[in-house]
């Protein structure tokens, strides 16, 4: 066998005894690692305890676009979990990030819960009404979860402002999640259903975009170059997740480690599938029963 030239730092080699050796940062999924159907998953408040205990620090990636990341740090602390704002990462707060750069002064139409709503604070968006108007226009049409607001006269009026020319932005596609009430159907069917439609491609702006994690683990990475730890690469980061496809072979696939953690909705039938799947599929770095296993296994 003939060796390459090695230019540049050498490939990480995983060591599968301990696959979680040299993570010094962690991006957690909010539903199914850290609540499920509105309550916190046993051990997970420990968890963060013992993450802010040991300096390992952390952000919460959702696709939750529902709530505002203030009104989630609200809940968090009625549950017993102490989150900053700053320290979530939304699909919500993303898109509102996004649409504030790129169609300043420009009208939106967003569907979404009236507190999601409050992350565009500042930004042009038009009412029910307006999008409905005979000749209406928007730069772009934002879809996130709204249970209430997903009406067939509001779809039809998005559909209405995509043929006008307006860009089509998912602020996720999930499919389902876990409520209450079980399995929910979730607002990726209603930016398919204006896919298929209109004929127009969606922005897919939270997980699993690459954008998404590379951002978030940017960020961390800042904050962890400011500690004694110093400069750490992506592989360093571990994204810890209950959707095996969105969440960890998605980040696994940006270039951090992905940890799937069974307290969701995805069990050892989905890894399987994944295991056999060629296109989008493949392996964890790790499998863990909760986020309390995964805290327990970081060197
Ligand atoms: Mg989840």
């Amino acid at each position: 066998m003939r060796l390459g030239t090695v230019t540049g730092t050498l490939p990480v080699v995983p060591d599968a005894n301990r696959p979680l050796a040299g993570v010094r940062g962690l991006l957690l999924d909010l539903d199914g690692v850290l609540i499920l159907a509105g309550r916190p998953i046993p051990g997970a408040v420990d968890a963060l305890t013992e993450l802010e205990r040991r300096g390992v620090p952390y952000r919460i990636v959702t696709n939750t676009s529902l709530w505002s990341r203030a009104a989630l740090a609200r809940y968090g602390e009625s549950v017993g979990m102490r989150v900053s704002p700053d320290r979530i990462w939304s699909a919500l707060s993303v898109s509102a990030a996004y649409t504030r750069r790129r169609f300043e002064h420009q009208p939106l139409y967003v569907l979404a819960s009236e507190d999601a709503r409050s992350e565009f604070v500042g930004q042009w968006l038009l009412s029910n009404a307006e999008a409905a108007a005979r000749g209406a226009h928007a730069a772009a049409v934002v879809v996130g979860d709204s249970p209430e607001e997903a009406t067939y006269g509001n779809l039809n009026a998005a559909f209405r402002l995509l043929r006008g020319g307006a860009e089509l932005i998912g602020m996720h596609k999930n499919r389902w999640w876990i409520t209450g009430d079980g399995p929910t159907l979730d607002s990726g069917a209603f930016v398919a259903g204006l896919e298929f439609a209109s004929g127009r491609k969606a922005v897919i702006l939270g997980k699993p975009a690459a954008a998404f994690f590379r951002q978030a683990g940017s960020e961390l990475q800042a904050e962890i170059a400011a500690t004694p730890t110093g400069r750490i690469a992506r592989h360093d980061l571990a994204m810890v997740g209950d959707d095996l496809w969105t969440d960890v072979l998605a980040a696994q696939r940006a270039g951090l480690r992905g940890v799937f953690v069974l307290s969701g909705k995805h069990g050892r039938d989905d890894l399987r599938k994944a295991a056999g799947q060629k296109r989008g599929g493949g392996r964890p770095a790790f499998v863990a029963n909760s986020l309390a296993d995964v805290v327990a296994e970081l060197d």
